[in-house]
């Protein structure tokens, strides 16, 4: 069962999405743990403190290096030879092969979202990767975080189930976006479905499917 344990200030923030459709199946079906470990916990001294302001000016807070290698390493403890990884706009970008390298292979992750204007830079000798969701800046990093955990357990083997979409589906090859669907009614709002798709042609409608599927950019 792959562990997937997420360091965040504001657990609250996975509830939803973690105990909802597929990844709630997921758990269920023990193909993934979930485990939030709330940064706080690791705070220095009575206010549990986590952040402070930058050396050499600047605006914003910095998450202290104290708190993030406790935190790391407590999931590390948990999980031996878990990757740790980075949520930061100025990691590699995230990508479909990425998911599906990590849903198929047997490691573990320790996912750290960082916060306010970012993170003490000593903390990168722990990271095994750092990882961006696209190239814009976010609050902070547990919708990054989300968006890698959904992306991989969806397509950990099983997870899916009778669904075998994921192997057609857009960027499954690296490059080309799913041709266009319908379902019933096969007119609404006086809008056609295209005719091949209702001939029960298989090879025909193969060969529509593939012209209309697009390229990605
Ligand atoms: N000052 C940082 C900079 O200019 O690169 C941005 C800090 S951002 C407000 C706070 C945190 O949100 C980051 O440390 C990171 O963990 C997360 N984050 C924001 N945008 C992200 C993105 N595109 N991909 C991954 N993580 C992101």
């Amino acid at each position: 069962m792959k562990k997937i344990q997420i360091i965040t200030l504001f657990p609250e923030m996975f509830e939803g999405v973690l105990n909802s459709s597929m990844m709630w199946k997921a758990q269920k079906e023990k193909a993934v743990e979930f485990r939030i470990i709330n940064l706080r916990d690791f705070g220095l001294g009575p206010r549990k403190q986590v952040d402070d302001t930058p050396y050499g000016g600047g605006d914003g807070m910095l998450l202290m290096p104290e708190p993030l290698f406790g935190a790391i390493n407590d999931a590390k403890n948990y999980a031996k030879g878990s990757k740790v990884v980075l949520m930061t706009p100025k990691g590699q970008r995230w990508k479909q092969s990425e998911a599906r390298g990590w849903a198929d292979s047997s490691d573990d992750y320790i996912l750290v979202c960082g916060r306010y204007e970012g993170y003490d830079e000593r903390i990168l000798t722990l990271v095994d990767k750092q990882v961006s969701v696209g190239d814009y800046v976010l609050t902070g990093g547990e919708l990054p975080a989300m968006t890698i955990i959904d992306s991989i357990v969806r397509l950990i083997p099983g997870v899916l189930g009778g669904e075998n979409s994921a192997e057609i589906e857009s960027f499954s090859d690296g490059e080309t976006l799913e041709f266009p669907q319908y379902t019933r009614p096969e007119v609404f709002n006086e809008m056609g479905v295209p005719k091949v798709l209702l001939s029960g042609n298989h090879a025909e409608i193969a060969k529509w499917r593939q012209e209309n599927s697009e390229k990605a950019e």
